[in-house]
This record gives structure tokens, sequence and C-alpha cells, in this order.
């Protein structure tokens, strides 16, 4: 006979966080399923433990700017120690949120889940029945397609690292190979970025980052543009990439070419359940195009960016239709961050599409020689904010520069609120910051 409940969450990530404590807590009967420790990707392999680790990068990058401006010595990153402190972290989350989640009311399985039809699941060979399929499954690294692509460390192996070699290649321009590629540099290793196109980061403003390129450059880091991997092959202890802009030989070659919804196991396509490589199609209450009762939420659904706050926002979309609530998916003014040195952030409008329309603004600043940059010896950042034209309304916002990631949040809040360029200048900010610069670029 098979188990019969409310709601079947698959996946125990942020977006499935969102979705079953609720649940169970206004009564219904809810089973979590996930194949791997509770927690998801942001708590276990992503944003969380990432910036753990580049806390380091950024102490070695902050003591490199001031080198010989009233600073000597340099620190040095201590891999396996920071390892060690990453995991302070990251090992005790499982049992916290699997607690969390009984403690709720669901009840938590392990296993792979398989859909048997669009309301049955398989879960090593027990079959779970429920009213309410959620697929929250997240993403995986995207097939490379070329020869010896098996030989490339994912980014949560990355993480997982005991030592970091002397040579590392990052393939791909995204925002996961930014990141890594500085702290592998600030931890002293040689890096390689091969990047298939003129432009990288492609989620960001393009002119900021063609300066943040340049800044990668300065630090030694040679990120090649342009650069299609065609194969990789070992050789001896080597790695050798071939790309068409040459080959590179390196120690280590991480996969930073993006990532795609992880629905391979699920069986959707005998379900019935349509989807693509950004995910299951869903309409704006995020229930299957194909089933009322069937719903995705985060990097696993065709709907809004792949970040931890779309998912979490996407699970409590998902809770609320269920419990037969109102609610409905807003995707705008979701900001985004590289956590690059400097980082990188974009909300709203991009300067490209505002350079289709006649009736928006865009205004620019270099601003690498401005107080929040020079203070700390940052030498390259900029802006960008993105108006409409008549009633100087914040529509967009690109920084990159001494704490875009927080910054940008400012104009997340502007554009959501409908706030004006003279808004923001009217206001008296805390000084001297970064967002006390925002009113020389707003005008
Ligand atoms: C290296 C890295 C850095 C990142 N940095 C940031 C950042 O700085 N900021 C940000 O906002 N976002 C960041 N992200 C993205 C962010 O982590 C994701 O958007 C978010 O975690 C997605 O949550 P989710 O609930 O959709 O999926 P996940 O958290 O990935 O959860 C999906 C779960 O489903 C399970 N699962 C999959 N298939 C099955 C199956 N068939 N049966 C059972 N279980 C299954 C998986 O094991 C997994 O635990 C980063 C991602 C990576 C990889």
């Amino acid at each position: 006979m098979n188990d019969t409940y409310d709601v079947l969450v698959i996946g125990s990530g942020t977006a499935a966080q969102n979705v079953a404590p609720r649940c169970a807590q206004e009564g219904l009967r809810v089973a979590v399923v996930d194949r791997l420790p509770y927690g998801g990707t942001c708590s276990q392999r992503g944003c969380d433990p990432k910036r753990v680790l580049l806390a380091a990068a950024e102490a070695v990058g902050r003591a490199r700017g001031l080198d010989g401006d009233g600073l000597v010595g340099r620190p040095r990153i201590d891999w396996p120690a920071l390892m060690a402190r990453k995991r302070t972290y990251t090992a005790p989350m499982p049992e916290r949120i699997e607690g969390w989640m009984r403690d709720a009311g669901a009840e938590t399985l392990h296993g792979t889940a398989r859909l048997r039809s669009r309301h049955e699941a398989e879960v090593d060979g027990r079959v779970l029945e429920a009213r309410d399929v959620v697929l929250a499954t997240g993403a995986r690294p995207a097939d490379l397609g070329v020869p010896g692509a098996e030989l490339v460390t994912t980014s949560t192996e990355f993480m997982e690292l005991g030592e970091l070699p002397p040579r590392v290649c990052f393939i791909g321009g995204g925002y996961i190979s930014f990141e890594f590629a500085w702290l592998a540099r600030m931890a002293g290793a040689e890096v390689t970025v091969l990047h298939r196109s003129a432009h990288v980061l492609k989620r960001f403003d393009q002119e900021l980052a063609d300066v943040l390129v340049e800044r990668y450059r300065s630090l030694g880091i040679d990120v090649r543009t342009e650069a299609p991997v065609l194969e990789l092959a070992r050789r001896g202890n080597e790695l050798v990439v071939t790309s068409e802009a040459g080959e590179f030989v390196a120690d280590l070659v991480v996969h930073g070419a993006g990532r795609v919804a992880d629905l391979g196991d699920l069986g959707l396509e005998e379900a019935g359940i349509e989807a693509g490589p950004r995910g299951v199609r869903v309409d704006e209450h995020l229930r299957s195009v194909d089933d009322a009762h069937v719903w995705a939420a985060g990097d696993s659904a065709d709907k809004g960016l792949p970040l931890t706050p779309v998912a979490s926002k996407e699970g409590k979309v998902v809770a609320a239709g269920i419990l037969g609530e109102e609610a409905a998916y807003y995707g705008r003014a979701v900001p985004s961050v590289c956590f690059s040195d400097p980082p990188l952030a974009a909300v709203g409008m991009s300067a490209a599409e505002a350079a289709e329309r006649d009736d928006v603004h865009v205004e620019r600043a270099d601003t690498s020689a401005w107080f929040s940059q020079w203070r700390v010896g940052q030498t390259h950042a900029g802006m960008a904010v993105v108006t409409d034209a008549a009633t100087g309304r914040i529509l967009g916002g690109h920084l990159l520069g001494v704490n875009a990631d927080e910054v940008v949040n400012v104009l997340a809040l502007a554009i959501r609120h409908g706030l004006t360029a003279a808004d923001l200048t009217a206001m008296t900010w805390s000084y001297p910051t970064a967002t006390s610069e925002l009113p020389y670029v707003l005008g």
C-alpha cells in the first residue's frame, strides 16, 4: 500500500525549507525527501560556505591594498585551517535543518525520489502518494560537452579541497569562477579563467564586468575571453585544457560554466511534466503548467534568477498556494552579486536594455578614485544608474566597488518602492560610506 500525504516536497534546500515546515505547521501531512544531507546548496556547498572562505581572500586583498601605505607584511591563507573553519559552519547544518523540519511536523526521508506519476514518487522502493507534489530539486553543473569533461572539479569539490594545488584553471566566466579564482589567487595559486565569448559575467553590466577583468589581470589572474574549451586531457600529473585560445596546463580544472535545473532523476517526462534546462515550466503561482497540484520552486523552477533569496520567496509562494492563499511570484528588483574583488552587483534594468529605449536615462561614473575605494586601496570601481527620464524613478543599478554588495540593496529598495533619484539624494546617509557617494551619480 502507498504512504499517503497531503504534500510531498522533493529537496530540502532553501525552497523546500519555505514550504514544508509552514504546511506541516498548518496541519497538513507533509513528507520531505532529500538524497543528500539536509540543507541544500546554499548552506552546504553554495552561498554561505563560499562567503566563509572568501572572508580570507578579503583579508589578504585588503592587506595588499594598503601594502606599503601604512601596512607591512602580508597575511597568508592557511588552506586546511580555512576549510576546517568552513566545516564548523556547514557540519551542524543538516541535523539542525532536518530537526527543525521534523519539529514543525514534517516527516523527513532520505533517498532519491523518482516520480511514478504526477502524484506518486518512489523512494528506495517505497511509494509515496500526495495531493500536492513540490519539486524543489535545485541545480547542478551544466554538462561541458567536451572530451575529458569527467576530469573537471565541481564547485562543491573545490570547497572540499584538502590542499590548493599551485595551478588552477576555471572553465567559464560566471560568478562562481570569478569568486573562486580570486580566492585561489589570494591563496597563492597561478590562476587562469577561460571564457567562451567576448564578455564575462553576462548577468551584470558589461562595462563594469570589463573593468573587473582589468582588475583581475592586475592581480595576476589570467582571464581569457573568446576561449571556448575544446578538450581536457590528463598528461602525467598535469591536466591540459585545449581551447580555441591555445593550450593551458593546470593541476586542477574547475567547472564554472553555469548550472542547469537538476531534474534528470525525477522522471518528469514519464509523469507528463514539462521542463527545460531552466527548470519546470510553471505559471505565476509556481504551479506546473501541466497540473495545478504539482509545484516547482527555486533553481528547479523556470522562473526567476537561480539565487537563494528567490528560492526562499518562491517557496513561500508555493506554501501559500497549497494552503489556498492568494500569492504570486514577484521577480522585480532582485539584486544579484558577484562576490569578487571588488564585488560587482546588479539590480533592475540593465544599461543594455536602457540603450534600446529613449524614455530612460543612464548615468555612469568611474568611481575608482572616490573616497570609499581609495581609503582601502581599491583601484577599480564604477557605477551606472538607470532612471526614468521623465520622473527620475530608479529603474536599475549597477555597481562595482567596495561595499557594492550592500549598496545595491538601497537601489533595490528604491526600485521596489518607486523612489526617484531626488528621493535618494534628499536622504541623509551615514558618512563616509559607499552609500553616501550615491548622490554624486544620481545628480
Ligand atoms: C558555489 C555556489 C555559490 C552560490 N552563491 C550564491 C550567492 O552568493 N547568493 C545567492 O543568492 N545564491 C548563490 N548560489 C545559488 C543558491 O545556492 C541557489 O540558488 C539555492 O541554494 C537554490 O535553492 P533550492 O532550494 O532551489 O535548491 P537546493 O538548495 O540546491 O536544494 C535542492 C535539493 O534537492 C535534492 N535533490 C535533487 N534531486 C533529488 C531527487 N531526485 N530526490 C531527492 N532529493 C533530490 C538535492 O540533494 C538538494 O539538496 C550559489 C550556488 C553555488 C553552487
